[in-house]
């Protein structure tokens, strides 16, 4: 019968129960096959996820899929908005960026926008079928600015009472600031730590990753989901790539959500020149975010835009399960809303609802999230 033998061409020798030389399974394999069994694991090292992220791309692909359908419901895709509601002017140096006021990117510095400018590109956000509301500020960080962070717990209140994931990314924040973001209902804090940690100061020096992870866990003790992840195509290796993840995979607890950017190089920038990121990296980085943090949500983030839509669709097989739609992304262009609602019917996908559970573990709630969507 030729279809049980091609069957059995495509088993793995341990699943047929023998081994022989003609079959070797990639380090993709043999990780994805053991998160499946043994869930979120915190004790990864380097070389294990480095081998992970060498396997050849299509067993990546296929085994970051594995773990995908495992721990997700592989159909659903969350709509994210991302609002800059203070853009620009910002002090700190970060080499990819156009708000730092130290590049001339023709980015102007602006104030923090009113309440009801917040609340209304909120609800344009709900009504595109965004589940989660993020809002973005070109600062180092919240200390002194009391005025106007009393103003954005207002704005997270409201959003949040709008039945919508509220996310903020405001810089650095201390311990009070966590804990008051916490009571106002805030679901998530994104601060990402963009790189490895070697590479980190060829990036930025006007703060450290040891800063960056000290705000990490101020947001994990108040209580709200981490969003931490990196940007590709800063010129780091492929070294710095697992490094990063390598950092994200072995965190007390696996951020919530890891949000995987590719570089959109902005003109006046340090790293205007550098060349975009081709999807077989995105896909690499994807695939082992997945099989490394498997209850996390995967956000296909920024440079979306240079990705037509097959090459979107291996991202989301790999194990992306998260888009950021609206014209734009902060400053950078974004893809078309049109041409995302003709990706989610081409590929049959289907928009995630919100996850509003307080109080818990990341982990816990993606757990019991995927509990029920697969049931
Ligand atoms: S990434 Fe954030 S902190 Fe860095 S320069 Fe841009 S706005 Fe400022």
């Amino acid at each position: 019968m030729l279809w049980v033998r091609s069957i059995r061409s495509n088993l793995r020798p341990s699943v047929l129960g023998f081994h022989c030389c003609w079959y070797s399974a990639s380090a993709a394999a043999v990780q994805a096959e053991r998160t499946i069994k043994e869930g979120p694991r915190h004790d990864w090292t380097r070389p294990e996820i480095k081998s992970v992220y060498d396997s050849p791309i299509l067993d990546l692909l296929f085994h970051g899929a594995q773990v995908h359908r495992h721990a997700h419901n592989f159909r659903e895709v969350q709509q994210c908005t991302l609002l800059s509601i203070k853009t620009g002017g910002c002090s700190e140096d970060c080499a990819y960026c156009p708000q730092s006021s130290r590049y001339g990117t023709g980015v102007k510095a602006q104030r923090l926008m009113n309440k009801d400018s917040v609340i209304e590109a909120a609800k344009k956000a709900k009504e595109a079928g965004s589940t989660r509301f993020c809002m973005g500020a070109a600062w180092r960080d919240t200390v002194g600015r009391k005025t106007n962070f009393n103003q954005i717990l207002e704005y997270v209140k409201e959003i949040r009472e709008m039945g919508m994931e509220v996310c903020c990314t405001l810089g650095m924040l201390e311990k009070q600031q966590a804990l008051e973001l916490k009571k106002a209902g805030l679901t998530a804090y994104n601060h990402n730590l963009d790189t490895s940690r070697e590479y980190y100061p060829n990036i930025i020096t006007t703060r450290s990753y040891d800063e960056r992870l000290q705000t990490l866990d101020f947001v994990r003790e108040a209580g709200i989901n981490v969003c931490c992840g990196g940007i590709i195509g800063l010129g780091e290796t492929a070294e710095d790539r697992v490094g990063l993840l390598h950092t994200l995979a072995t965190l007390p607890t696996h951020p919530e959500s890891v949000p995987i950017n590719a570089l959109v190089a902005v003109k006046g920038t340090p790293l205007e020149d550098q060349k975009p990121v081709e999807i077989w990296e995105m896909i690499r980085m994807i695939a082992t975010a997945r099989i490394v943090m498997p209850s996390a949500m995967v956000r296909l983030s920024a440079g979306r835009v240079l990705f037509s839509m097959p090459e979107q669709a291996l991202c989301f097989l790999a194990g992306a399960n998260s888009i950021f739609t609206g014209e734009k992304l902060l400053t950078t262009p974004n893809n078309d809303y049109d041409a995302d609602q003709l990706m989610f019917n081409v590929l049959g996908l289907l928009p995630r609802p919100p996850s509003l559970v307080d109080d818990v573990d990341a982990e816990t709630s993606q757990a019991a999230a995927s509990a029920s969507a697969s049931a």
